[in-house]
């Protein structure tokens, strides 16, 4: 999650809070201008709007709606931006929690990766 909101800038509005386990912030997602209405969890790689949106989620779902696209798209994009190297169709398999053995989990963006993918087999 922090390397998702590293891509989009947001880390230098938000504060940490909890010792470093999250951050918390105006939400990038309806763009408001509260500092303490998104919360970003690290430990649990979850999110939290309390104001407009109401709602949270995961890596994934951030993304999808900071986008405008589903969930599987932001999968996609995801893999491209942190140049995770997975071909489409094991992102796919990945997605629906088939092959997960299939990938590597030496690398940062791996794990970060797995975590997401663990995440969306749910
Ligand atoms: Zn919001």
């Amino acid at each position: 999650m922090t390397q998702v909101q590293e891509r989009y800038g947001l880390l230098a509005h938000m504060r940490s809070i909890k010792n470093g386990e999250g951050f918390e912030g105006p939400c990038p997602i309806h763009r408001g201008t509260k500092p303490d209405q998104f919360r970003v969890s690290v430990t649990k790689n979850c999110w939290n709007c309390f104001a407009d949106c109401q709602r949270g989620g995961n890596v994934l779902d951030f993304v999808a709606l900071m986008e405008g696209v589903d969930v599987r798209a932001a999968a996609v994009q995801i893999n491209e931006w942190f140049k995770l190297g997975l071909a489409h169709a094991s992102l796919h398999a990945t997605l629906l929690g088939l092959s997960c053995h299939a990938i590597s989990c030496q690398t940062t963006a791996d794990r970060f990766w797995l975590s997401v993918a663990r995440q969306t087999a749910l």
